[in-house]
C-alpha cells in the first residue's frame, strides 16, 4: 500500500516538474530565410520566439533577449508547418481494399498511429482525414490518444468513413453476391440512409463528412465518369452534416458530379479531376476549396501495383495535362487552392507525399502559392487558421525548417531539418534528435 502511495507521489511530483519545464520552453528559432505564409516575399535576418505551444514574436534576429535558448538554422527556411487536406492514413498495402478486408481495426489503428507519426516527422503538422478502410474509427482512436498525449502526432480533423452509394467508390465490387463483407466505405443509400450514416459518423466522432459523389479511380468496378449520388441524396447529406455545423467533402471526378456537389454547398472538392469552366466559376462563387490531389496519379501510373490498374491509368493519363492546365486556370480565377497527398497510407514513404507542391508548380502555380496552398489556405479550409497556417505572435508554434531556398528548389520540402509542433521539437536533425524515437 505505502509502495503504491509513494509510486503516486512520485508521479504527481515528475508530472509537475514536467509540466513546470514545458511551461518555462521559451526559445528561439533563426534561420536565414523565413516564409511567413501571408507575405508574398521571403523574409530576412528574423528570429521565431516560441514560448510553451505559441509563437509570441517573431523579431529581428539582432533583438533576441538575452539568455534565450537558441537554434540557428543557418542557410535555411522556417516555414509554418503543412497541412495535408487529404489523406487515408489507414490504408495499407497498393491492394487497399482486399487489405481493409484483411486487417482488423485494432491493426489498423497500430500502424495509423506509426503513419501519422512518419506524415508528421515529414513536415505535416496538420492532417484532414478523408475518410478510411476501416469497419470502426480508428483514426478517431489515434487522435483522441495523440490529445491526450498518450502517444506524439499531428493535429487531425476529418471524417472516419467515406460515404458510398452500393456499388460506388466505397464498395467492394469485385466478391460473389454470396459474400457480404463489410466494405471499406460506408454504405448508404436514399436521403434516409445518408442522413442516419451522417449521424452515426457525428456520433463517433467525426468532424468532417466525405462523400463519395462519383465513382472513382482505385477502386474496383465503379466509374469515375459516373455520377453516383443523385440529387436528393447529395442535398439531404449536405443539408443534414450543415444541421450539425459539420462540413462535406466531395469526392468527385465527373464533371455533372462536380458541379453538383458545389451548387449543393460542399466545403471542398476532392480530385475534381474533370473540372469545366463553369465549375472553376462555381467555385469562385460559394468559396469552394479545390483538393486537387495530382502526385498519387503519378505515383501509381504504369505502376501494376493496383486491382484496377487498367482503369486508373485509362483515365489518369490521358487526361493528365488537360487537367493540369484546368487547375491552372482555377489558380488564375481565384480557386482556393489545397494541398492533399491522397497516397501515404501505411508503408509509403510519407516524403514521397510532400511532391504535390511539385505538381501543382507544375500545374502552374508560384512556389509560393503552392507553399500558402499546404499552409494558410489549408488552415483556412479546416477553420483552423485562427491559430495555424502562419508564423505570426500568438499563434500556435506549427513550424518546420528546409534546407535552402524552396522557391528556388520545391523539392527541399522532402526533407524539413527541423519540426515542432506546438512549441514542442519533433524532429531536429541537426542534433540528431528525433521524439518519436525516445
Ligand atoms: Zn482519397
Amino acid at each position: 500500500m505505502f509502495g503504491r502511495k509513494k509510486h503516486t507521489f512520485v508521479m504527481i511530483f515528475s508530472l509537475l516538474i514536467s509540466s513546470y519545464i514545458v511551461s518555462d520552453e521559451n526559445y528561439a528559432v533563426v534561420s536565414n530565410h523565413l516564409i511567413d505564409g501571408k507575405s508574398d516575399q521571403i523574409r530576412t535576418d528574423l528570429a521565431v520566439i516560441i514560448s510553451n505551444n505559441k509563437i509570441s514574436e517573431v523579431i529581428d534576429r539582432n533583438l533576441i533577449p538575452k539568455d534565450t535558448r537558441l537554434i540557428d538554422l543557418g542557410n535555411s527556411t522556417l516555414m509554418p508547418g503543412l497541412i495535408n487536406a487529404h489523406e487515408h492514413p489507414l490504408l495499407h498495402e497498393n491492394d487497399y481494399q482486399t487489405a481493409h478486408l484483411k486487417s482488423s481495426s485494432a491493426y489498423k489503428a497500430l500502424i495509423g498511429l506509426k503513419t501519422h507519426q512518419g506524415l508528421l516527422a515529414s513536415g505535416w503538422t496538420t492532417i484532414r482525414v478523408m475518410g478510411d478502410g476501416d469497419v470502426f474509427y480508428a483514426n478517431q482512436d489515434i487522435k483522441k490518444a495523440i490529445e491526450n498525449k498518450i502517444f506524439i502526432g499531428p493535429r487531425i480533423t476529418g471524417a472516419a468513413h467515406y460515404i458510398s452509394i452500393t456499388g460506388g467508390g466505397g464498395d467492394i465490387n469485385y466478391m460473389s453476391p454470396e459474400q457480404t463483407p463489410l466494405p471499406d466505405g460506408l454504405i448508404a443509400d436514399g436521403p434516409q440512409e445518408i442522413i442516419k450514416a451522417i449521424r452515426k459518423e457525428i456520433k463517433y466522432g467525426s468532424d468532417w463528412i466525405k462523400i463519395m459523389v462519383t465513382g472513382a479511380f482505385m477502386s474496383v468496378g465503379d466509374n469515375p465518369e459516373n455520377v453516383s449520388f443523385s440529387p436528393e441524396e447529395l442535398k439531404a447529406a449536405v443539408d443534414e452534416a450543415k444541421r450539425h455545423g459539420i462540413p462535406v467533402a466531395a469526392h468527385a471526378h465527373a464533371t455533372e458530379g462536380i458541379n453538383q456537389a458545389i451548387r449543393a454547398g460542399v466545403r471542398s472538392i476532392e480530385h475534381g479531376t474533370y473540372l469545366d469552366e463553369e465549375s472553376i466559376s462555381l467555385m469562385v462563387k460559394y468559396g469552394t476549396f479545390y483538393v486537387p490531389t495530382i502526385y498519387v496519379g503519378d505515383y501509381y501510373a504504369n505502376s501494376g501495383k493496383l486491382l484496377a490498374q487498367e482503369k486508373n491509368d485509362d483515365y489518369y493519363l490521358s487526361y493528365r495535362s488537360e487537367w493540369l492546365s484546368m487547375i491552372e486556370k482555377a489558380y488564375l480565377a481565384g480557386v482556393k487552392i489545397t494541398v492533399g497527398s491522397d497516397l501515404c497510407g501505411y508503408g509509403i514513404e510519407p516524403s514521397l507525399c510532400v511532391r504535390e507542391f511539385a505538381t501543382l508548380v507544375e500545374a502552374g502555380m508560384t512556389p509560393m502559392d503552392a507553399i500558402k496552398a499546404g499552409t494558410i489556405v489549408g488552415a483556412e479550409l479546416v477553420g483552423w487558421d485562427d491559430e495555424l497556417g502562419s508564423i505570426e505572435s500568438g499563434k500556435l508554434a506549427d513550424i518546420i525548417a528546409v534546407k535552402g531556398n524552396p522557391l528556388e528548389d520545391i523539392s527541399v520540402l522532402e526533407s524539413p531539418i527541423l519540426v515542432i509542433k506546438d512549441g514542442k521539437i519533433i524532429i531536429n536533425k541537426l542534433d540528431s534528435y528525433s521524439a518519436l524515437e525516445k
